[in-house]
């Protein structure tokens, strides 16, 4: 998974940092979000889709990067 965030879109409500507050933040001075961590772990993945589907200025998309779970899948095997 890869997050993308759009600070141009991003009105600083703050719901994507109450739902997965490892993956993003704000910024101090205007409540602009940042992003902690671009490619998060599988555990935060439901958390980073709650997060966009919330988010009230459709600021935060996320990217599947199946090629590299199907990578992953045939590693464990
Ligand atoms: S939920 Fe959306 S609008 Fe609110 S801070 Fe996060 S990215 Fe910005």
């Amino acid at each position: 998974m890869r997050v993308h965030i759009d600070q141009e879109k991003c009105c600083g409500a703050g719901s994507c940092v109450l739902s997965a507050p490892e993956v993003f933040d704000q910024r101090e001075e205007d409540g602009i979000v940042v992003l902690l961590d671009a490619e998060p772990p599988a555990g935060l993945h439901e958390a980073v889709h709650e997060a966009a589907a919330i988010c009230p200025a459709a600021a935060i998309s996320v990217e599947q990067a199946e090629q590299v779970d199907q990578a992953e899948r045939v590693e464990r095997v």
